[in-house]
């Protein structure tokens, strides 16, 4: 295994599968049973799950709505994708925490750094809801953060694409993929990873970030082993 402890971070969006709103529970399950291969491989899995798949700050405010409360409404939404995570994740028989870096203590315990770790080590998967706790801030920002606080080896970025491309691959049929890229130049290529909160602070940190397509079965056990299926930025 080329990794010992992850931080997997998958979009909300993800999560709707073929869907246009809400959770897919095939794709869940899919996801469940991915990671069930890893955990039972003895790999540490810490994940952060976005809440686009139901509410984004940004899309509130641009309807008249004050930032600050629509962002509050995604941190929630990102609750709620944890709570069916952990959910999909106990039907494969893994043992899961959910941890919020908002305290709602009937439903999740509250973010405490120690306790993730300790939870970790006992092979426990491991869920960051609520992103970052602040409004401002995206489920990328929140991935790297906790990523760098439970001291990750790396962050597997989920995502529908198999990688970073120098130009969309959705929009152009000639895009080249990269194997590898430096943080340096993803910077002056102007290439979208993740938010530039979010790269700055890995890029400062050192924590690399492997981009790879999660919705193919049997994916992330590749990436975990080492196989380079995806793009890995790095210094
Ligand atoms: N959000 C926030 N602070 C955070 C993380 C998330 O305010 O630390 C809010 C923000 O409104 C964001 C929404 O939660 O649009 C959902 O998160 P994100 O857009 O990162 O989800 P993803 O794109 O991964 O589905």
């Amino acid at each position: 295994m080329a990794y010992k402890r992850i931080l997997l971070k998958l979009s909300g969006e993800a999560l709707m599968g073929d869907r246009q709103y809400g959770i897919d529970p095939t794709r869940l399950a899919d996801y469940a049973r991915d990671i069930k291969i890893i955990v039972d491989k003895g790999i540490e899995v810490a994940i952060v799950i976005g809440g686009g798949n139901i509410f984004r700050g940004v899309s509130g405010a641009s309807n008249g709505m004050d930032r600050v409360q629509g962002d509050y409404m995604g941190m929630l939404a990102t609750v709620i994708n944890g709570l069916a995570l952990q959910s999909a994740l106990e039907d494969e028989g893994i043992f899961t925490r959910l941890l919020t870096a908002i305290k709602m203590e009937q439903v999740a315990e509250p973010f405490i750094k120690r306790r993730a770790v300790r939870h970790l080590e006992k092979g426990r998967v491991v869920i960051f809801g609520g992103g970052t706790g602040n409004p401002y801030f995206t489920t990328d920002t929140a991935a790297v953060l906790r990523a760098i606080e439970i001291g990750a080896d790396v962050i597997l970025k989920g995502t529908r694409v198999d990688g970073i491309y120098n130009s969309d691959p959705e929009k152009n049929s000639d895009a080249i993929k990269f194997d590898s890229i430096t943080y340096k130049d993803v910077m002056n290529k102007g290439l979208k990873v993740m938010d530039m909160t979010a790269f700055a602070l890995s890029q400062e940190n050192n924590l690399p970030i492997v981009v790879f397509d999660m919705n193919k079965k049997g994916n992330l056990e590749k990436v975990v082993s080492g196989e380079n299926i995806g793009t890995i930025v790095d210094k």
